[in-house]
Order: structure tokens, then C-alpha cells, then sequence
């Protein structure tokens, strides 16, 4: 079995390093990715509803390896698409164990870059794992950041829509953040938006960045959306939220992104 590291015994090493291709390479064959989970939250109940997946790297030498300090190259290389099968084997496999242990209204939430939709195979290889793993398709998210990366909206679209015809839901990451548009919102039948944690950190600096924020969350629920707010730290956010009528929430004020043993006991406590 591979050695996963628990939050306790690892910390995040906060300098960058320079990875070559080859070194990305090297981790794939060898399996040195794994997933962490961090709970999102129903700020009405105060409830773990789903979890978002997000990927770290186990360097042998290194340690453990935040995302933003590989996934970019993984993106501009397109090495990224290497990992769909991982990504999706993974944490469907992990949402069956959960399930299995009695949370079963949980949803897995899964970042996928446009990269990899851009990759035929993306839609056979979710259905092989959605039947292995015997997923229900309205419990397993899809989060999508609009991008630069983005050279053919349409034919982004059509495999959206696909995505959406197998009854996965999509979620519109990162929202307000610099590459957002609204193609996406129009023309997708969209579950959730996720407002981008920018706009939480700065709340309360300025009274116009209230009235920002507050403008999103209506805008999300105009459009029928559930609002989720990223980056939730202090029980002062999450109030403010609350009466904004923010559906979701997720942050280090309720959870940091943890490995599957300890995110088990942590859904246990909170039941
Ligand atoms: P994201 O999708 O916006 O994920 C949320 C990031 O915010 C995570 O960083 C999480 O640890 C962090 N975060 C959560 N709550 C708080 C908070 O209260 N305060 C602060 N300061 N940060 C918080 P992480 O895990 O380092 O991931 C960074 C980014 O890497 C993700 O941003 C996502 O864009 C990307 N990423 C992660 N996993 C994957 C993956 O499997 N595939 C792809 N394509 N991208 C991924
Ligand atoms: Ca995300
Ligand atoms: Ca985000």
C-alpha cells in the first residue's frame, strides 16, 4: 500500500521549486500524486455536505507539494491529461469508501482542468469509474475555472454538456476571479457557483466590497444557483455570510484540506 502522509506528521513546504517535465513523468509512473479533502459546508445546518478533492504531490525528497507549484506546468504541458484516469479512479473510489461507511448523501467535488476536457477519452474513463465505483452522478461534481487555457469555448461546451447529459453536476470555480465570464453561466445548466476566496479575505476592508460580495451571492441565486463562498477563516465571515443568505461555505475556520484517514474520523465526530 502506498504511504500516505497525515496532516499531522507533514507540513506544506512554502518555497518554490523548479520540476522539469521528466520529474512530472517519473511521478506518474511511480504514483507519488495523491488527493486531500477539505469538507464544504451548509452554512443553514452547519452540516458537512461534500468534499472538494485536491491533489498533492508526495516527493520522495521533497515532502508533500501544494498543487499551485505543479499543476501549472502539468496544464502548460499537457501532462495533465496523464493524471484523468488517476483523478477520477481516485476519488471515486474514495466517495464509494465513504459511502460504504455510511455517508451517502456526500458529494465529491473534483477540479478538472480545461486541458483535460479538451482530451477525448475524459468521457469513457468517467463512465467506467462512475459504474466501478457504483457512483451516483448528482453525488460527484465537476468544478471548472474559466482560463486562457480556454481556445475553443464551443467545443469546450459541447463536452460541458456531455458531462451534464451523465448527470455529473458542474460548478463554476473561482467565480469574480479574473478569467470569469459568463459564457459559461448562459449556455450550461450550471449546480453551483463558488465565489472566489479573494472576495471573502477582503470583506470587511471596505464597505463597497460588502456590497460586492453581497451582489454576487444575489446574483447566484437569481440564477438559480447554489453560492458557495471560498476561504471562510473567521466566525466573523461565516456570520456575515449567513445573512447574506450564502448557501455553502468552506475554509480553514471549519476544515483544512486533510487525507481520507483523518477526513473519516473528522465526519465521524461531526455527524
Ligand atoms: P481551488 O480549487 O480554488 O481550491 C481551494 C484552495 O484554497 C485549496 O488550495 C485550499 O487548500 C485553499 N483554501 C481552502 N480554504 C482556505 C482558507 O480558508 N484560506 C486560504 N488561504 N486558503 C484556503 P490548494 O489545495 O493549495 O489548491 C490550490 C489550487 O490548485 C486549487 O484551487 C485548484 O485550482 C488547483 N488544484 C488542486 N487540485 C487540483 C486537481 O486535482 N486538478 C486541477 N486541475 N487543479 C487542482
Ligand atoms: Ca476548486
Ligand atoms: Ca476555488
Amino acid at each position: 500500500m502506498k504511504f500516505i502522509p497525515t496532516l499531522k506528521k507533514w507540513r506544506l513546504k512554502r518555497f518554490h521549486f523548479n520540476f522539469l517535465e521528466s520529474d512530472i513523468e517519473r511521478a506518474i509512473r511511480k504514483n507519488e500524486f495523491l488527493f486531500y479533502y477539505q469538507p464544504e459546508i451548509d452554512l443553514k445546518t452547519g452540516k458537512i455536505i461534500g468534499v472538494e478533492a485536491l491533489m498533492r504531490w508526495y516527493h520522495p525528497e521533497k515532502g508533500l507539494i501544494p498543487p499551485m507549484e505543479f499543476i501549472p506546468l502539468l496544464e502548460r504541458t499537457g501532462l495533465i491529461k496523464k493524471l484523468t484516469p488517476f483523478l477520477f479512479s481516485q476519488t471515486m473510489k474514495d466517495l464509494n469508501t465513504l459511502n460504504g461507511l455510511g455517508f451517502k448523501n456526500l458529494f465529491m467535488s473534483i477540479n478538472l482542468s480545461i486541458k483535460q476536457l479538451q482530451d477525448p477519452p475524459l468521457l469513457s474513463i468517467i463512465k467506467t469509474n462512475l459504474k466501478k465505483y457504483k457512483i451516483k452522478p448528482t453525488n460527484y461534481e465537476c468544478e471548472i475555472t474559466e482560463s486562457e487555457a480556454i481556445t475553443d469555448l464551443s467545443a469546450d461546451l459541447k463536452v460541458l454538456k456531455k458531462i451534464d447529459k451523465l448527470k455529473l453536476r458542474l460548478s463554476l470555480d473561482d467565480f469574480g476571479s479574473g478569467y470569469t465570464s459568463f459564457d459559461y453561466l448562459r449556455t450550461l445548466s450550471v449546480h453551483k457557483m463558488k465565489i472566489d476566496r479573494e472576495f471573502i479575505a477582503t470583506v470587511f476592508d471596505h464597505p463597497k466590497n460588502e456590497i460586492i460580495l453581497s451582489s454576487i451571492i444575489d446574483l447566484g441565486h437569481k440564477l438559480n444557483l447554489l453560492v458557495l463562498a471560498e476561504g471562510i477563516e473567521t466566525k466573523e465571515q461565516e456570520k456575515w455570510l449567513k445573512k447574506q443568505k450564502c448557501d455553502m461555505g468552506q475554509g480553514f475556520y471549519f476544515a483544512r484540506p486533510m487525507p481520507l484517514e483523518d477526513l473519516i474520523t473528522f465526519l465521524k465526530k461531526n455527524k
